[in-house]
């Protein structure tokens, strides 16, 4: 292939833009704040279990602490029935069965009220966990919110770069002769660097350097002829900086 020696010169400027459109890309799939934001995600993901389990435990313990409290309430109800039943007065057996039947409601209501009591003091130990959880939920879930905020930041700041870098390539692509630009952007593709400067006597790409029958192939090549390298494949751009 020919190509005027400017023109390949040109490939230089629009592979320095291209290294940094790929560097950009890099950077924004590689941003500490997405492996900061996954972490998170599985934080709050064992959070949110853990608050299920503490929200049952709370919720179980009401259910049983509200059939205390029904328990208790009917044990008061058949209490105030005897009291009254015995204030009316009656047989002497009559009392004596009210007074055995009040005593054993006593003792029973008191039981039922130690209980609950214990229960209660139990729903407490669990609400403070679930308390607790919900906290560090909240604290994860802000500190999401921030790593999520410091990305959209960065991604901005990357768009903006790359609409920057794109609107130079976009005229500079548009001056190479399409045989030569769609070369380049086939290597490039492949290797993420289409064409490189030859510096003291070695491949820009591949930094190995020409000898024998190579360089005097490189060096007897015109210099409207694209020359590429024998290991990498890349353009090889010549200038009077190459030590050829
Ligand atoms: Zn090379």
């Amino acid at each position: 292939m020919k190509a005027a020696p400017e023109a390949q010169r040109r490939l230089l400027d629009l592979q320095a833009i291209d290294t940094s459109l790929a560097q950009l890309a890099h950077r924004k799939r590689t941003l500490p704040e997405l492996a900061e934001i996954d972490a998170v995600a599985r934080e709050l993901s064992a959070l949110e279990d853990e608050r299920v389990r503490a929200q049952v435990a709370v919720d179980d313990l009401d259910r049983d602490i509200s059939r205390y409290e029904k328990d208790i309430e009917q044990v008061r109800v058949r209490k105030d029935r005897d009291q009254q039943r015995l204030e009316a007065g009656g047989a002497l057996r009559e009392i004596e069965g009210l007074q055995h039947e009040l005593a054993t409601l006593n003792r029973r209501q008191s039981e039922l009220e130690d209980a609950e009591l214990e229960l209660m003091e139990q729903r407490e130990a669990a609400e403070q966990t679930l308390n607790a959880v919900l906290q560090r939920l909240a604290e994860a879930g802000a500190r999401r919110a921030a790593a999520e905020q410091r990305r959209d930041e960065a991604y901005a700041e990357i768009a903006k770069e790359q609409e920057f870098k794109s609107s130079a390539r976009g005229p500079l692509a548009a001056d190479l002769p399409p045989d030569l630009l769609s070369l380049y952007d086939k290597i490039r593709e492949d290797s993420g660097l289409g064409a490189a400067l030859v510096r003291s006597g070695r491949c820009g790409g591949c930094r190995i350097e020409l000898y024998g029958a190579d360089l005097a192939r490189v060096k007897a090549a015109p210099a409207d002829e694209v020359v590429r390298c024998e290991e990498c494949r890349r353009i090889m751009v010549r200038t009077p900086e190459s030590g050829l």
